[in-house]
């Protein structure tokens, strides 16, 4: 019974936990990240290319005609709703698919179209007379490895002779057997043991070799080393190396290194959040009850548009919720303890306008693509562990990217000496002025 002993204190663990709500995994963040952005996301930045050898000549495309795909694969991508190559795919795809093979790094923000771009090169290099694994992919986790998967096979609907294969845990293949499909997409761990292990296929065979979400698999524990053993077994002057990322810190650079000679490095910046066009206010209350009243004075002002409260706590979240919903009005809540399958069916309905206020904890704080909100509230001002004001967050809640270009309002509740602080941290850091706002009277929002 020593399980349920761990069972038990792993409860224990769970009901002390209604202290700041952590942040997500990278790979749950990445996950979320790919579901909720239904569409492109659209930048203003300029491409930084880099490259070792700047004499070659370096093309890009506007169109997809011009990349001289095979039919059946252009009528895939125009069956995906795909007019035009996204910003960072104008550049990427013909590097991917000239000939001979060039290695890539590519970085960019999630939802900019590295993985359509990788997928259709993967798609165009496989030779189908060929009855052998030709194609490797690696990806993070389960789910994200079953998301490229199913890219690469509406990409392919008309190719029904290319054959892919997950990796994945849960797949098996007969012992003593060899794979005869042409891609193999997955996690590290099955792939070392499906081609070292039991030899289900030959990684000298390899020809095109992508590493998928390389931040994410540098954050998880023994992924690196793994792939880093794949990659050895890989023919090094025939196979194709493509590395994708959507951020750019040192340890990334240094694993694309070990897995990319003589590269084209292309990387689209992040749009930056700024609250320029936010105007911030503050609303003095003595008690949790008076942040409660101001919350729905607000609210009763809310005619067009939605809003977002954040909360510091699962608890406060739960607490707000609950009140709001007795006296009538229509919340979502969204918080940690979530699966992933809750969290999007909840931004779904929110998206959706079928409630006009969204209750949340940090999990969120970046990544809520949802235009039509047009109030933020603080109901607790953000802070980090030190219960020093967490500026970089407030933008990430209040920010708004070109984008979105909108003007919204910002508004955060200040019940204590050390929060009123903490909201003149926030004022001096970015220099813009957080006015003051009567609850009583909350018409005077603009
Ligand atoms: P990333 O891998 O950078 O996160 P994806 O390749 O997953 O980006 O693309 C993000 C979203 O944009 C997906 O929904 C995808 O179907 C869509 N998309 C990708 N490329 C294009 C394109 N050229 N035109 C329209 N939509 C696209």
């Amino acid at each position: 019974s020593s399980e349920t002993k761990e069972l038990e204190s792993k409860d224990k663990d769970k009901d002390k936990d209604d202290g700041a709500d952590g942040p997500m995994s990278p790979a749950e963040k990445s996950l979320l990240q790919k579901i909720i952005h239904k569409g492109l996301v659209e930048s203003t930045k300029d491409l930084e290319i880099q490259r070792k050898d700047p004499s070659s000549p370096l093309y890009s495309v506007k169109s997809f005609e011009l990349l001289h795909l095979k039919p059946e694969l252009l009528k895939g991508v125009y069956a995906m709703g795909f007019n035009a190559p996204s910003k960072i795919q104008e550049t990427a795809l013909p590097t991917l698919l000239a000939d001979p093979p060039q290695n890539m790094i590519a970085q960019s923000q999630s939802g900019t179209g590295k993985t359509a771009a990788f997928v259709l090169a993967m798609l165009s290099r496989v030779n189908v007379d060929k009855n052998y694994p030709q194609v490797l992919c690696l990806s993070p986790t389960y789910e994200l490895a079953i998301q490229t998967g199913e890219v690469a096979a509406k990409m392919s609907q008309f190719c029904p002779e290319i054959k892919i294969k997950y990796a994945v845990r849960g797949e098996e293949v007969p012992r003593g057997s060899k794979i005869s499909d042409h891609i193999i997409i997955g996690t590290p761990g099955k792939v070392l043991d499906w081609a070292l292990k039991y030899r289900f296929f030959d990684l000298s065979k390899i020809s095109v070799f992508v590493l998928d979400e390389a931040d994410v698999m540098i954050a998880t524990q023994g992924h690196q080393d793994q792939c880093i053993r794949i990659h050895k077994m890989l023919p090094k002057s025939s196979c194709q190396m493509m590395f994708f990322s959507a951020t750019y810190e040192p340890e990334v650079m240094e694993f694309a290194e070990i897995i990319v000679s003589n590269p084209l490095i292309i990387r689209l910046m992040r749009e930056e959040e700024s609250l320029d066009n936010i105007k911030q206010y503050y609303v003095k209350c003595r008690s949790v009850e008076e942040k409660y009243v101001a919350i729905t004075n607000i609210y009763s002002v809310i005619s067009i548009g939605q809003a977002i409260i954040f909360c510091h706590t699962r608890r406060t979240a739960g607490w707000l919720a609950e009140k709001m919903t007795k006296d009538g009005h229509r919340v979502a809540i969204l918080s940690g303890d979530l699966t992933v399958e809750q969290r999007i069916a909840v931004l779904d309905r929110f998206r959706a306008g079928l409630e006009k206020v969204l209750i949340t904890t940090n999990v969120l704080a970046r990544g809520i693509d949802v235009a039509q909100v047009t109030i933020v509230v603080n109901f607790d001002l953000p802070m980090d562990q030190n219960r020093k004001a967490d500026c970089e967050t407030y933008l990430h809640r209040i920010g708004r990217t070109g984008r979105f270009g909108k003007s919204g309002i910002a508004i955060n509740l200040v019940d204590s000496e050390e929060s009123a602080l903490i909201c003149q941290e926030i004022e001096r850091h970015f220099n813009k002025k957080i006015h003051y706002l009567d609850a009583e009277d909350p018409d005077e929002i603009e």
